[in-house]
C-alpha cells in the first residue's frame, strides 16, 4: 500500500483550509523528502489569510499548500545526495532547514551572484497540490526539497523552536543589516518587534550596532526587544504622534537622527515615518511591506536633500541561512529565543491557529504536524 501523508490544502480566498492526504512521494535524484517538524505561521503567510495578497492574483495556481518557514528531518534522500550545502554528512533523521523558494540561476540578478533578487523567486514556489511531489508547503506532514537545493543540517545545540524561523525571518533579517551595511557604533531604530523586529534587535547588538531603539505599542513585545538586547525602547502608547516618535529619536541620537533605521511593520504609514527617522547621510531598510498595492506620499527632496537612502530586501542569498543557524548556536545563552514561538498548533487546528494569530492572541503560532 502507498504511504500517505497529510496536508492543509488552501483553496483561496476565504475559505478555510480542509486537511486530506496524499501520497509520500519518492525523491528524484538530487531532492530530499522532508518530515516536518514545526510550521510556523510567518507574517507573509497572514497576509495571504487576511486576503492583503491574493495568491491567484500573482499568478499563483491553486489549490496548494502554503506555509514556508519550517524545520524538517529528512526522510529520504534523493539518489547522489549524502551532503547538506555545507558539505556536512546528511542522512535520514537529521534536522535540517532549507531554503523555500527557487532562483532561476540564470537571469541577470543570479549571475552576479544575488539570487535573493531573481524575478522567479515568487514564482511556483507552492507546486499544486494534487499533482506530484503533492507536497509543496509547509503546512503538512512532509516537505518535498526539490533538487540540488540548499539545506543545511541544524546544530544540535539549537532547538526546534530556535531553528523554525531560521529559513525566513532571520535570514532575512541579517541579509538585510549586511545590505543597509550597519556598521559597528551605528545608531538603529527597528520600528516594530515582531517576530522580524526581534530578530533584528539581537542581531543588530551582534553587528555593534551603538545603539538600538525599538518602536512599538504592545508591552509584551517591547519586553521581549529589551530581552533582545533594545538599548532604548519608543512605547506608542506615550509617543501617540509621528511628530512625538521621530522628536524622540532625535533626542535619543544626539540630535543627528538615526544611522539606520528599518521597518518591520508592514504599514505602508511607517515608511513616511521612518524616514524623517533618518539622520542625514543615512540609510532605510524596508522588509516590512510585502502586500502589494498599499502606497503611502513621501517627499523625495527629503532624500535629496539630506543624501539619504532606501534599500529594499526580500529573502536571502544561500549563505545567510547558515550564518542564522551559526548565530543561534553561538548565542544561544544570550537571548531568550524560546520565547519568540509563542502557541503551537496540531496540524488540524491550523484554520484556529490563523484566526489566533490574525486576532493578536498569539505573537508568532507554529503547527506540529
Ligand atoms: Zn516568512
Ligand atoms: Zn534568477
Amino acid at each position: 500500500m502507498v504511504e500517505k501523508g497529510r496536508a492543509a490544502v488552501y483553496e483561496g480566498l476565504g475559505k478555510p483550509m480542509k486537511i486530506k492526504e496524499y501520497p509520500v512521494p519518492e525523491p528524484e535524484p538530487g531532492a530530499i523528502l522532508i518530515k516536518v517538524r514545526r510550521a510556523n505561521i510567518c507574517g507573509s503567510d497572514l497576509h495571504i489569510w487576511r486576503g492583503d495578497v491574493d495568491l491567484a492574483n500573482l499568478g499563483q495556481p491553486l489549490p496548494i499548500v502554503f506555509g514556508h518557514e519550517m524545520i524538517g528531518t529528512v526522510a529520504k534522500l534523493g539518489e547522489g545526495i549524502s551532503t547538506d550545502s555545507a558539505g556536512q554528512p546528511l542522512a535520514v533523521g537529521d534536522r535540517v532547514v532549507y531554503r523555500y523558494f527557487f532562483p532561476c540561476g540564470r537571469c541577470r540578478a543570479c549571475l552576479r551572484g544575488d539570487d535573493a533578487a531573481c524575478p522567479m523567486n515568487s514564482f511556483g514556489v507552492y507546486g499544486l497540490v494534487e499533482e506530484y511531489p503533492h507536497f509543496g508547503g509547509a503546512y503538512a506532514d512532509y516537505y518535498y526539497l526539490r533538487p540540488h537545493h540548499t539545506v543545511y543540517k541544524v546544530p544540535d545545540d539549537v532547538t526546534d523552536d530556535m531553528a523554525a524561523p531560521a529559513n525566513c525571518a532571520l535570514s532575512e533579517v541579517i541579509y538585510g543589516l549586511d545590505k543597509v551595511k550597519l556598521s559597528f557604533g551605528e545608531t538603529i531604530v527597528i520600528q516594530g518587534a515582531g517576530g522580524l523586529g526581534i530578530y533584528a534587535t539581537a542581531v543588530a547588538k551582534e553587528m555593534g550596532a551603538g545603539k538600538v531603539i525599538v518602536i512599538d505599542g504592545i508591552t509584551q513585545r517591547l519586553e521581549l526587544a529589551k530581552a533582545f538586547g533594545a538599548d532604548e525602547w519608543i512605547d506608542m502608547r506615550e509617543f501617540k504622534t509621528v511628530e512625538d516618535r521621530v522628536m524622540r529619536v532625535r533626542e535619543l541620537t544626539g540630535g543627528w537622527g538615526s544611522d539606520v533605521v528599518a521597518d518591520f511593520v508592514g504599514f505602508p504609514q511607517a515608511m513616511v515615518e521612518g524616514i524623517d527617522m533618518v539622520g542625514n547621510g543615512g540609510r532605510y531598510l524596508e522588509i516590512g511591506n510585502i502586500a502589494p498595492l498599499k502606497t503611502c506620499e513621501i517627499d523625495p527632496s527629503g532624500l535629496v536633500i539630506n543624501n539619504k537612502s532606501i534599500i529594499g530586501v526580500m529573502l536571502y542569498t544561500p549563505a545567510y541561512l547558515k550564518k542564522a543557524l551559526d548565530f543561534l548556536s553561538r548565542a544561544k545563552n544570550s537571548y531568550p529565543f524560546e520565547k519568540i514561538l509563542s502557541h503551537s498548533y496540531p496540524l488540524e487546528k491550523i484554520n484556529k491557529a490563523f484566526d489566533d494569530a490574525l486576532k493578536g492572541k498569539v505573537s508568532r503560532a507554529t503547527i506540529v504536524p
